[in-house]
């Protein structure tokens, strides 16, 4: 099945699957809930005023973009204010992004934006509790195998609220300390 023509749940009412971006060599995995109004317009993901954000925590961090491979765990947009309906998230997992993270064969660590991103590896965890920290953790896609996430805030919280975005600042920072560690 192409992803351009699924049709597994209700999510493509809102428009076309949007296709992660970047090279299967990438060092880093940028991973969001899913595109809004911006990307479903322009079909590439994190391209809006959340994507613009998360370049300025992505230099903060001292990551390159040419580093990162860009996507989110459901494909489809949705309205602004609207997150996907709960059922949509194991299928386009399922579906998508277990087969889109395998071949990225130089990873070195997934950057969950959000707590649904944090939910596809750690459901046991809150991302209040673990975020701006590395944590090993088993990859979903291959079981015998072990990855290192880091999670935060999804930029679009840091540009709604302030102490959102002191949150979110301040991980980033801390992430290129750990980086270097
Ligand atoms: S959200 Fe994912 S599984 Fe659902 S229709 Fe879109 S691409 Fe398919």
């Amino acid at each position: 099945m192409n992803l351009y023509s699924c049709k597994k749940c209700k999510e493509r009412q809102h428009g076309t699957p949007i296709m992660g971006e970047g090279l299967t060599q990438s060092v880093y995995c940028i991973l969001g809930r899913n595109g809004g109004i911006y990307e479903g317009k322009r079909q590439r993901p994190w391209v809006g005023p959340a994507g613009k954000k998360l370049r300025v925590g992505l230099s903060m961090a001292h990551i390159l973009i040419w580093q990162c491979y860009f996507t989110n765990v459901v494909k489809c947009p949705t309205p602004p204010g609207v997150g996907p309906a709960k059922e949509c998230y194991e299928t386009c997992r399922e579906t998508w992004l277990d087969r889109e993270l395998i071949k990225l064969t130089s990873l070195r660590v997934v950057l969950c934006f959000g707590k649904q991103a944090l939910y596809y590896f750690c459901p046991q965890e809150r991302l209040e509790h673990v975020h701006g920290r590395l944590l090993r953790t088993i990859r979903p896609w291959a079981q015998d195998k072990e990855i290192t996430i880091f999670s935060t805030l999804h930029p679009t919280q840091a540009l709604r609220d302030d102490s959102a975005n002191i949150t979110f600042e301040s991980d980033m920072i801390q992430l290129s300390s750990l980086l270097k560690a």
